[in-house]
């Protein structure tokens, strides 16, 4: 068991924003939990460049569906059986089942919120127990501008994105005076393969509507969880941080 290092949860790291906020946290000296849904290839990769940064910490992987109450059973028990607390909670695993709402299948909706907004909320709920023991916790969870603006096309992955905000400032009210925030973390446009699958017209037209002129990197968000992670961040709770280049002005 090692206690001496802070401990971080995040789910959704096998590849994109997950994986390059578990590269900066295991960097940072934590030590990683990294869970992901079932591309095995792409969990490995991310203990590689992790091992790669140097970090002093330790990484172990729970694969397993979010959205299901096993795997946040595991990855609270990972974690304290490995590392014997529970510092940082990141909510990063999402998907996207884009269609306007007058195809959506219901099967469609539902999916995208069980895996974006119930499995926040199964984890969060398993890890605040300990963190509630210890008196300190930081839970961040990856929303999007679109739960904050709405887009057409995305009405389950906006109620998903909206409902994680409502979550996040209830929690942020619940768990304030055991010295544990939850804040949101809502990117814009940023690089990953969730984005890869737009038309280069499409990308072009978004970027050129972000005063940044250009499109977010997954390092982007990494800094922004890192900083609401951090101990000297104690007092923010409850916000919704968006690193969107100024695109949700
Ligand atoms: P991504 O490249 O598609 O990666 C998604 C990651 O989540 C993968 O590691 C995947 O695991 C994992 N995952 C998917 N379903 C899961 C499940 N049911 N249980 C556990 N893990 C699961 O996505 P991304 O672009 O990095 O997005 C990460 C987060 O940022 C998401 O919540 C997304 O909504 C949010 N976000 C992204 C953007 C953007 O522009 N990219 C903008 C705003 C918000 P496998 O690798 O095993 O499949």
């Amino acid at each position: 068991m090692d206690s001496t290092k802070r401990t971080a949860i995040i789910t959704g790291a096998a590849r994109g924003i997950g994986r390059e906020i578990a590269v900066s946290f295991y960097k940072n000296g934590y030590n990683v939990v990294m869970n992901y849904a079932g591309n095995d290839e792409a969990a490995g990769e991310t203990i590689r460049l992790c091992k790669e940064t140097g970090g002093e910490g330790r990484i172990i992987s729970v694969k397993g569906d979010v959205s299901k109450e096993d795997t946040a059973k595991s990855l609270v028990d990972a974690a304290m059986d490995e590392f014997g607390s529970i510092d940082v909670v990141v909510n990063n695993a999402g998907i996207t089942k884009d269609t306007l709402m007058a195809m959506m299948k219901t099967d469609d909706f539902d999916r995208v919120i069980d895996v974006n907004l119930r499995g926040a909320f199964l984890l969060t709920k398993m890890a605040a127990r300990p963190m509630m023991k210890k008196r300190y916790g930081r839970i961040i969870n990856i929303s999007s501008v679109v739960g904050v603006h709405g887009n057409a096309g995305q009405v389950n992955y906006a109620a998903s994105k909206a409902g994680l905000i409502g979550m996040t400032k209830s929690i942020a009210k619940e768990l304030a005076g055991r010295n544990i925030t939850a804040n949101a973390v809502a990117p814009g446009m940023i690089a990953t393969d969730m984005t890869d699958a737009m038309s280069d017209n499409a990308k072009e037209q978004i970027k050129n509507s972000i005063p940044a002129g250009r499109l977010g990197t997954p390092e982007d968000i990494a800094n922004a969880a890192l900083f609401l992670a951090d101990e000297k961040s104690g007092y923010i709770t409850g916000q919704v941080l968006l690193v969107d280049g100024g695109m949700g002005m």
